[in-house]
């Protein structure tokens, strides 16, 4: 146990450096007590307690500087997932922030990652940043992996070459984002040593023994700076750099460089107190030396996206050797060291509040704010809404069946899934599968599902109850978009009706009529600029024929607008004797009398659907619907137009539903309520609860038209708990 204790007191020494006040170091102590506990007999491949690992995370983290509540974090990280531990016991404990870290962390750590191509590799490093909303949760991470690096020698062959591999894809590229660059070659280095042992040890040999003599130009040019220095009063720090040797070992074997020809360049780093003092700096240096064209970098003016910044330039130096000397100020170089960890040294112990942390690091990481910004066309107005519901609370990551990874909020479902891939596959949606295995549509997503959507062109689109499945703003605004629609274009349809039915064969060309501009002014009142308005106040039943017709009657018309009217009422009970009318099929064939019609069982047309006619030697035409999956190719000869004819009240026709819903009590009684408000008649009907507890109701109705039909439908779908109605194709 005392190597315990001794670590820990590391630890505690180490966090004194930055942290005085006791509350802070007091959660600390407090967080390794309780880890210390949980962990209590458990041990790491290396046979020594496990709490060795998490105290060393905390080690690794008090060198970026990290705040009290980060280490605390760092200390516990491992808790949740492997002591019995809840989110509740542990925010109890430590209060939430600490907890949210902790099972940041967690839920990394429930990624599984399977090297197989570069694409994958990027969406999972995208992943991992967009889950890590606080950034804090992917630095506790990395220095979860460095220990585990550098613990790696416990592990079996298999393992160290499979860590290490996914290390240097997914969590190196990271480190590098960041702006790690200290953390980051020690990770590459360690796993070059584990995937290609020989090469590892090749490379680090020719570093060595360039070193010596290196080492003694170096010291040669430094005397030459300080003298330099000294004579212009520049007070300065110079520092070597770190030798990395998966950086030579990659630019030799991927660039096909000599090792000469990477590791003839000599560098050198000074470190001042302020920018200005840079800029001064450079200019002695370029009187003194000669610089090379080309090679002079101003970072400091342009930051690199990780936030590096730095004055670069390359000079001949003496003995004619050559020199990259890098110029920077102490907060530079701890950035460029230590990148976005780095930001804690300077601005953690201002008393900033976390959301105040964010703010700042998304300013300068410009790359996390793109990543955390998606850009939708949404209107501006629900701009504010979609960010604050969707994005900020975003925490369930999973892919599309392409590999693209998209984000939601918790308890979302495969419709909000469907709706942000595109709104035509939300409304056509009739399913999901979700890792191969089909789920209900309240099915809550979880981050590394694989999901995909079924959608059926026959659907016809949301219920009402979709609004309460679905979770994120965007599907609701969609599904709202689509009831709108939906219902205008039924008005439209129904205005289009009222208006044949009583001005046909009396107003010639009654369309065009409506549409004369001059015309449509007299209703502008009533807000009606256009036909398709005008016909949606008439569909509405805001809008009266007889009104339509009063202020047609001063016009000077060529059709007698008082004969109409008075006639108006006669008309509607002649129209009534009308329906009663009857033909067989209700289809014309151009030019053919009498033919032997059959309308097709497999699926069903009736008046409204757009239909055509498929030949069949001896026994006539069968009418499918046009865009049937049996008719494979309309432009087939045997393929011919048809319609169907006006004349057709009376005539019924047979279609099969398939309404798919939440299965309860009275479901079944709802349904058949509602079509029979309407005046539909029910041939047959057929129920069945399946195992995800939604139920399929199966219903044969004889109905009129597609139009009555679509009437049916828009009524079901308001009944509570139904997802989708579809026509039945055979
Ligand atoms: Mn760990």
């Amino acid at each position: 146990m005392f190597e315990i204790d001794l670590r820990y007191e590391q630890l505690m020494q180490s966090a004194k450096t930055y942290i005085t006040k006791k509350e802070s170091l007091s959660i600390i102590e407090k967080a390794f007590k309780y880890a210390d506990e949980k962990h209590h007999n458990q041990f790491r491949k290396s046979g020594e307690p496990y709490i060795i690992h998490p105290l060393e995370v905390a080690n690794i983290l008090t060198t970026f500087n990290a705040g009290p509540n980060t280490i605390a974090a760092g200390l516990l990280h491992d808790v949740l997932e492997d002591t019995g531990v809840t989110v509740y016991e542990m925010t109890q404990e430590f209060g939430e922030e600490i907890t949210t870290l902790v099972d940041g962390v967690s839920k990394l750590g429930q990624l599984k990652y399977v090297s197989k191509e570069q694409a994958l590799a990027k969406n999972h490093q995208k992943m991992f940043l967009a889950m890590a909303k606080d950034i804090r949760v992917i630095i506790i991470k990395l220095a979860d992996r460095l220990h585990n690096m550098r613990t790696l020698k416990y592990m079996p062959k298999e393992k160290q070459v499979s860590i290490s591999k996914e290390t240097l894809e997914i969590f190196v590229p990271i480190a590098h984002r960041l702006g790690m660059y200290r953390l980051k070659s020690e990770l590459e280095d360690r796993c070059l040593r584990y995937i290609d042992v020989d090469e590892y040890y090749y490379v680090a040999g020719l570093i060595n023994e360039k070193q010596k003599e290196r080492e003694q130009d170096i010291a040669y040019m430094i005397d030459e700076l300080e003298a330099l220095l000294d004579e212009y009063d520049v007070r300065y720090e110079i520092k070597g750099r770190i030798k990395n040797i998966y950086s030579v070992h990659k630019k030799m074997r991927e660039k096909n460089k000599e090792f000469s020809e990477i590791f003839d360049l000599l560098a050198l780093r000074l470190i001042v107190k302020d920018e200005a003092t840079c800029y001064h700096v450079l200019g002695i240096i370029h009187a003194n030396f000669k610089p090379i064209p080309k090679r002079f970098k101003d970072y400091i003016a342009m930051p690199k996206p990780n936030m590096y910044q730095s004055l670069h330039t390359t000079v001949i130096g003496p003995n004619g050797k050559i020199f990259e000397v890098q110029i920077r100020t102490e907060e530079m170089d701890n950035v460029a060291e230590y990148g976005v960890a780095a930001h804690w040294a300077y601005k953690e112990h201002k008393n900033n509040s976390a959301e105040q942390e964010q703010v700042e690091i998304q300013k300068k990481l410009k790359w996390y704010k793109d990543m955390v910004e998606y850009s939708e066309n949404d209107e501006a107005d629900g701009i504010v809404d979609l960010m604050k519901d969707d994005i900020f609370s975003a925490n369930v990551y999973v892919f599309t069946p392409n590999g693209d990874v998209l984000d939601f909020p918790a308890g979302a479902t495969p419709l909000d899934f469907a709706y942000r891939i595109h709104s035509e596959i939300g409304n056509k949606t009739v399913g999901a599968i979700v890792n191969g295995k089909i789920v209900p549509l309240t099915y809550e997503l979880k981050t590394g599902d694989v999901v995909e959507i079924k959608t059926s062109k026959q659907s016809y689109g949301p219920s009402e109850g979709w609004f309460k499945i679905v979770k994120t703003q965007h599907a609701k605004n969609k599904i709202k978009q689509y009831f709108n629609k939906q219902n205008r274009n039924l008005y439209i349809e129904q205005g289009k009706d009222i208006v044949n039915k009583a001005l046909e064969g009396k107003v010639p060309n009654v369309m065009d009529f409506l549409s004369n501009e001059e015309f449509l002014k007299k209703f502008q009142k009533q807000g009606v600029n256009s036909l398709e308005e005008l016909l949606y106040a008439v569909g509405k039943k805001t809008i009266s024929i007889q009104t339509i017709l009063q202020k047609a009657e001063n016009e000077d018309n060529h059709f007698d607008v008082k004969a109409i009217l008075e006639h108006f009422n006669e008309d509607k009970a002649e129209e009534k004797i009308k329906q009663h009318k009857t033909s067989d099929t209700g289809i014309i064939v151009e030019g053919v009398d009498n033919p032997h019609i059959k309308i097709s069982k497999c699926c069903s047309p009736i008046p409204g659907d757009d239909i055509i006619g498929y030949v069949t030697k001896g026994k006539g035409i069968t009418i499918h619907k046009k865009d049937c999956k049996n008719i494979e190719d309309t432009n087939n000869e045997r393929v011919i137009d048809v319609d169907w004819s006006k004349n057709l009240e009376g005539k019924k026709y047979e279609v099969d539903l398939l309404i798919t819903a939440f299965n309860r009590n009275n479901l079944l009684t709802d349904v058949i309520n509602s079509i029979n408000t309407i005046g539909v008649n029910i041939v047959a009907v057929s129920a069945n609860v399946n195992k995800d507890s939604t139920a399929s109701i199966k219903v044969k109705i004889l109905i009129e038209d597609a139009g009555r039909l679509n009437h049916l439908v828009q009524n079901l779908k308001k009944i509570k708990d139904i997802y989708f109605v579809e026509r039945m194709t055979k």
